[in-house]
């Protein structure tokens, strides 16, 4: 057992004078820093302990050796003490170290001996026989004129405030990084934001620290004090603001751990796979969810289907009539209460459903919707109001990047359509032939059942056409033939636009026998092909070829291309196969 009815020295030549308050969670500690008749006391304490410090400091030195009384703030619990040592100074010089705000209101206690030394007034230090004070700023961690004080000399953090913790079983030193636990607790009720905590850590975290002092809870040794720097940073505080009717802590803990799961989970996913299924494994901490799924509609009108099913890459579709209903719906000034519904459509028995209007990118009108579906149905508090509101706020910036994804993903399709394709007939062109067709020169190459056959189709006397019924009704021309030959080959074959009024249709298979077949009804369709304005018919000269494995691409294309002339050369409209 700990003895604690004496002064317990933390460092050099400073002591721990509090006292070890009976079946109180909150112990008050006071330090003191013997410094000759220059000495120190930091936050004296109230008139429930301060007995108990004087006897612990008269151990040390004579009471009457101490001039500085810091108060890092005012609460009672370290200041009702003043006025008894106000009645006791005998010394002239000594003085209330604080700042004016803690002034404004420790003046209230009428001391009589005790003039103020403002902390402000004296850039923020305090030169003492061996060593200085250094006082930084920590406003609102929990007071507006809160600070705390580092010696510099022996790397004590006076930290008020600061790292302090509830304690049920009285330890003057933290034994491990459990001490966080007790931290948290304090540090979640009485410190009022996460910001005001890291402006307050960002104070001082530059300095060298070897001990942290707080006044409640236990001392923080060197080797603990990086782990809980790094705990404390990352605490989200002011839990009480999310109490309102809800004062079970107990769930209130529950849930503050899963918020800031939700924003852990935000920061640590980007991808919008990562971020559904983790948030539907937080949700199911709370609710009986079974599956989320969402539905988006992009800038271009395009809506996309995100489902867990397939892992959240969304797929164009087109959503049931209720969230048809919901999206563009504007946004309402207060969030409306989430209706719980029975979902009609799928099967079997019929899930429950929650529908959220999402707003992604400020928008003012939703452009999404998550569906959240639940094997049951379940009370709606207070807390799971709160979480999916965070849930959704995350899920807004998500969807966004998913929607501006999918536009880039859009876009670049587009472009690369754009750029295979001829814009008059909407053939592929030159440039895409090789490409596409190099994976069914492989498959021949090593395969000699399978087969690749071109035919070259020019239209005869095309120019004439041009210049005759002009330009545009040569297009028209262009147009229309290209469609035939669409629709005279199957899915599996090619059709490409070679230039000008040249064509070439390549046949995938083992087409030895069948290639003058098709070269021949597709020369016959397109004399029949009647225009509105042409008095004459189109017709075409086709040269076709029949691949031999191993053979290049140009050598196929040259001998297509020689049958094609001897073609026009034997009067045209005919179709001329190339040797094989
Ligand atoms: P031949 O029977 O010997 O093939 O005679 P031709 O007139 O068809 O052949 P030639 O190569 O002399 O003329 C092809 C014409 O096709 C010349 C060119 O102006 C026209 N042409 C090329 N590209 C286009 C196009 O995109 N639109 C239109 N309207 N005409 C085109
Ligand atoms: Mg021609
Ligand atoms: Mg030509």
């Amino acid at each position: 057992m700990e003895d604690f009815s004496g002064p317990v020295q933390i460092a050099d030549r400073v002591w721990w004078v509090g006292q070890k308050q009976k079946d109180d969670v909150f112990q008050s500690h006071v330090y003191l820093l013997e410094q000759g008749d220059q000495s120190v006391l930091f936050d004296p304490g109230s008139l429930l302990t301060f007995d108990d410090t004087l006897a612990k400091i008269e151990q040390v030195i004579p009471f009457d050796q101490i001039r500085y009384f810091v108060c890092h703030h005012q609460d009672p619990d370290i200041t009702a003490a003043l006025p008894r040592i106000d009645g006791m100074i005998t010394r002239d010089d000594a003085v209330v170290v604080s700042h004016w705000r803690a002034k404004a209101l420790i003046q209230h206690y009428d001391l009589k001996r005790l003039p103020f030394w403002l902390i402000e007034e004296h850039d923020w230090e305090l030169q003492l026989p061996d060593r200085k004070l250094l006082f930084r700023f920590t406003p609102y961690a929990h007071f507006p004129g809160a600070f705390v004080s580092f010696d510099d000399a022996s790397g004590v953090l006076f930290s008020s405030d600061l790292f302090g913790g509830f304690t049920h079983s009285f330890s003057l030193y933290a034994k491990d990084e459990s001490y966080f636990e007790e931290i948290r607790y304090f540090h979640e009720h009485y410190m009022p934001s996460r910001d005001v905590l890291e402006f307050a850590l960002s104070q001082f975290e530059s300095l060298p620290l070897k001990l942290v002092a707080p006044q409640h809870g236990s001392i923080i040794p060197e080797h603990l004090i990086g782990f809980i720097f790094d705990q404390v940073r990352t605490l989200d505080c002011g839990i009480y603001l999310l109490a309102k009717k809800d004062t079970d802590l107990r769930r209130l803990m529950a849930l503050n751990q899963t918020l800031r799961d939700l924003t852990r989970s935000m920061v640590m996913h980007r991808d919008f796979r990562e971020i559904a299924t983790s948030l539907t494994e937080i949700l199911r901490r709370h609710l009986p969810v079974k599956a989320v799924e969402f539905y988006s509609r992009l800038d271009s009108g395009v809506i996309i289907h995100l489902t867990p099913e397939r892992m959240y890459h969304g797929v164009l579709a087109d959503p049931p009539v209720s969230v048809r209903e919901r999206l563009g719906v504007v946004k309402p000034e207060a969030p409306l209460p989430l209706q719980l519904k029975r979902s009609e459509d799928g099967e079997g028995t019929p899930d429950w459903c929650w529908m959220l209007p999402l707003y992604p990118g400020q928008r003012r009108e939703a452009s999404a919707v998550a569906l959240l579906r639940f094997a049951d149905n379940f009370e709606q508090t207070e807390g799971i109001e709160r979480i999916i509101a965070t849930a959704i706020s995350y899920l807004e910036v998500a969807v966004e990047r998913e929607n501006i994804y999918w536009e880039l993903d859009l876009e670049r399709k587009r472009l690369f359509e754009r750029s295979i394709r001829d814009p008059l007939t909407g053939l592929y062109n030159r440039l895409h032939m090789l490409n596409a067709l190099q994976p069914l020169l492989n498959i021949h190459d090593r395969d000699p059942n399978s087969g690749l056959s071109v035919a070259i189709i020019d239209i005869d006397h095309f120019k004439q056409i041009n210049d005759t019924y002009g330009h545009a009704q040569g297009d028209e021309v262009l147009r229309r033939l290209a469609r035939l030959l669409l629709d005279d080959t199957r899915e599996a074959d090619l059709a490409v636009r070679l230039g000008g009024e040249e064509f070439a249709v390549f046949f995938v298979g083992n087409t030895a026998n069948g290639v003058a077949t098709y070269a021949e009804r597709i020369r016959e369709h397109i004399g029949e092909m009647r225009f509105q304005r042409l008095t004459q018919q189109v017709t075409v000269s086709i040269g076709t070829a029949i691949r031999r494995q191993q053979e290049p691409l140009e050598s196929l294309l040259y001998r297509a291309d020689m049958a094609l002339y001897k073609a026009k050369r034997e009067g045209r409209d005919r179709v001329e196969q190339s040797q094989v």
